[in-house]
């Protein structure tokens, strides 16, 4: 393969999984290059990762910031973090509010302060003009939650926004496209039981396809079981591909392309 370019629209450098492994931010970006990833949207999850991925931001050409505070992290957060939210997403290098956004999975107990923490991030990512990247978990079998996200959107008229790792089926997916909004594909989709989410990749028009490991999570095959790194995003990209019917630089130049617009880069 030759000549292959991509972007990770989600990762995260800063989990301990790497910490405990020994792996530097430094490491993991070089690595990354070199495997072909060009950009990387690091990640936070409350207001300490924010402030690292805005310092990695700062530190690597390669890197870009998305900011914010995950549903199940809201618990403590008080105005003062959400202040915090807003100020970072000033900052040049900020691309995205995220991740934010509702987390019924386990149980709906912090729903009204979750719902309250995702509408204040919201609307700061309306002011700045910046993309939503949505974290969206209902339970098992079901999928309201989506469809709660996908309201709170267009009541503030959000124009660019992406549903990180996307996992439901495709009434939803078909839902979020309507609204020009884009489908993030994780390793997810090479796991053999995946049947509906590789459906959902083949029926999704390929302008509204991006992708991202999440690392350090959601490994894909063949590297299942282990740490996940950047440059292991060519797997999913090449499973895509093969659902797709394409080949994988195709889908690695699409994919490139419909990255770069929903983050405006350059
Ligand atoms: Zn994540």
């Amino acid at each position: 393969m030759k000549n292959i370019t991509l972007i990770d629209c989600h990762t995260h450098f800063h989990d301990d999984k790497y910490t405990t492994e020994g792996y530097t931010t430094n490491d993991l970006i070089d690595d990354a290059i070199n495997g072909g990833v060009k950009y990387f949207m690091s990640t936070g999850y409350d207001v300490a990762s924010s402030k690292a991925s805005v310092r990695d931001a700062m530190k690597h050409k390669s890197v870009f910031a998305v900011i914010g505070i995950h549903p199940n992290n809201v618990e403590d957060v008080s105005e003062i973090e959400i202040a915090e939210i807003a100020k970072l997403a000033k900052l040049d290098k900020v691309k995205g509010i995220g991740e934010i956004g509702l987390d019924f999975y386990y149980s709906d107990k912090n729903k009204d302060k979750q719902m309250f923490i995702f509408e204040e991030q919201v609307k700061i990512a309306k002011e700045n003009n910046l993309v939503v990247v949505l974290h969206i978990r209902d339970q098992k079998n079901h999928t309201d939650v989506y469809y709660s996200c996908l309201k709170m959107l267009i009541k503030h008229k959000i124009k660019k926004a992406m549903v990180h790792c996307f996992t439901a089926d495709q009434a939803v997916a078909d839902a979020f496209i309507k609204e020009g909004y884009y489908i993030s594909i994780g390793g997810v989709v090479t796991f053999p039981n995946a049947k509906e989410l590789q459906h959902v990749v083949e029926k999704v028009p390929m302008k509204y396809l991006v992708t991202e490991t999440d690392a350090p999570y959601l490994t894909p095959v063949p590297y299942r079981g282990t740490t996940n790194r950047q440059e292991y995003i060519i797997h999913t990209i090449k499973k895509m591909a093969e659902l797709k019917k394409i080949s994988t630089e195709e889908m690695a130049e699409v994919t490139y392309s419909n990255a770069k617009n929903l983050f405006g880069l350059v």
